[in-house]
């Protein structure tokens, strides 16, 4: 065939009306429809996402996502139920068919105030899990206004891109958990904060992620700088989810509470305050007095908080979730074919300790792993040892000496 007679075979344009014409076995494609291909299937893809989603939401209601949680996530009731209504709301609104005359749905992000170690990242990482979503956790602590020395908040979304695998769509339905959000509250309000205004810029940076636009990411990270190419990412339909401590906050909820129970509004009779767990009571008011600014309190729109886990919860934390810390060290022995058995009161002893070292649930991993390196290092090579009984004294033995002084640098570090 001469080169001139050459013609698309999908739409019969000729060689030279083409830009580019490939050739196949058999046939050959212009441009023009490759590009039209291309459009088609990118669409395809997008409602067979859409379609994917809806399948997973489809079969999880607010209480069968309570229930996943449940499977992960000791006690923190109230938190994984606003939790499951927030995430549900927030993946219908994504489903909905966007028509001008209909009522638009607010994003629902969240923020969970509760100290360190309570299980804000985990519940952020089950849902993720629970909907096959990419996660991104970032540290707030690390992000800095545009020109400073840190990371812009771009960054955030170049790890969420990273989660993804660089897959746009997916990135854009993904959820970010902002650890240590209070770290960049303003200073004037909070004395014992010793950041600058720089956070407040970083807030303001936040700001327009969290409500939703499209920002020019840079793929690999880094500073911005003109050369490199950007992947535009739109943020509107990714979840937020912000974790903090906010240490000290209780200050602000009382002095609130008492002022409320002298005024006629008052909800909560004074006698009935639990001054023990003030948390309970956070409002956004609380958290605009410790220093976020109202923009990002007004974007976070959903607060709850985490209760500081008590013997029961820890000891439940060692055995109970479907990923328990017990359960992954008897899963390793279990490779080597041996039985590892922990005794109800070794186990009291590990959470004894980490409430006297004030290590919450994060120390519970580190004291195990105290009591078991020895047996892990050691058994694999005992071909006759094929049982592991760890008890009382067993425990005791282990958290004597080295690893008592290994314990002391932990709770100086935490
Ligand atoms: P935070 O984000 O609140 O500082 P994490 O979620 O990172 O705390 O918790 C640290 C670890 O402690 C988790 O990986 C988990 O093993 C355990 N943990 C904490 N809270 C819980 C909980 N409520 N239920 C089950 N495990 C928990």
């Amino acid at each position: 065939m001469s080169d001139k007679s050459l013609q698309c075979s999908f739409c019969g344009r000729k060689k030279e009306e083409t830009e580019i014409l490939i050739a196949g076995i058999d046939a050959h494609i212009c441009d023009a429809c490759i590009e039209q291909a291309h459009h088609i299937i990118s669409e395809e893809r997008k409602e067979n996402k859409k379609a994917e989603l809806s399948e997973a939401l489809a079969l999880k209601k607010p209480i069968e996502i309570k229930a996943f949680l449940d499977t992960y996530v000791i006690g923190q009731d109230k938190t994984k139920k606003v939790l499951s209504v927030a995430v549900y709301n927030h993946y219908k609104r994504l489903l909905q068919t966007n028509d001008d005359n209909e009522v638009e749905i607010q994003k629902s992000n969240i923020l969970i105030v509760g100290q360190t170690g309570t299980g804000k990242t985990l519940v952020a990482k089950t849902i993720a899990k629970m909907l096959e979503v990419p996660l991104a956790i970032v540290d707030a602590t690390v992000l800095t206004e545009a020109g400073y020395v840190g990371e812009d908040v771009e960054s955030i979304l170049t790890r969420l891109l990273q989660a993804a695998d660089y897959d746009l769509e997916r990135a854009q339905r993904g959820i970010v958990f902002i650890d240590e959000i209070d770290k960049i509250a303003r200073k004037s309000d909070n004395p014992s904060i010793t950041r600058d205004v720089s956070g407040e810029g970083v807030q303001q940076g936040l700001l327009k992620l969290l409500e939703g636009t499209t920002v020019n990411v840079p793929p690999k990270g880094g500073r911005k700088h003109p050369d490199q190419k950007f992947i535009e990412v739109d943020t509107s339909n990714i979840l937020f989810i912000a974790g903090g401590a906010f240490d000290g906050i209780e200050r602000h909820i009382s002095k609130r509470l008492n002022r409320q129970s002298v005024g006629y509004s008052s909800s909560i009779e004074s006698g009935q305050v639990d001054k023990e767990n003030l948390l309970q009571y956070i409002s956004p008011k609380d958290i605009k007095s410790f220093g976020l600014i109202p923009e990002i309190i007004g974007r976070l729109p959903v607060l709850s908080h985490m209760n500081p886990l008590d013997k029961d919860s820890l000891l439940s934390i060692l055995t109970e979730p479907k990923n328990a810390i017990i359960k992954q060290y008897q899963k390793l022995f279990a490779i080597d074919d041996i039985v590892l058995e922990v005794t109800h009161d070794a186990l009291e002893i590990l959470v004894d300790k980490a409430l006297e070292h004030d290590l919450g649930a994060r120390g519970l991993r580190s004291l195990c792993e105290a009591v078991l390196t020895d047996a892990m290092y050691e058994l694999p090579s005992k071909e006759s040892i094929k049982q592991l009984k760890v008890d009382k004294n067993y425990v005791q033995e282990k958290l004597s000496g080295e690893s008592a002084i290994a314990l002391e640098n932990l709770k100086a570090a935490s």
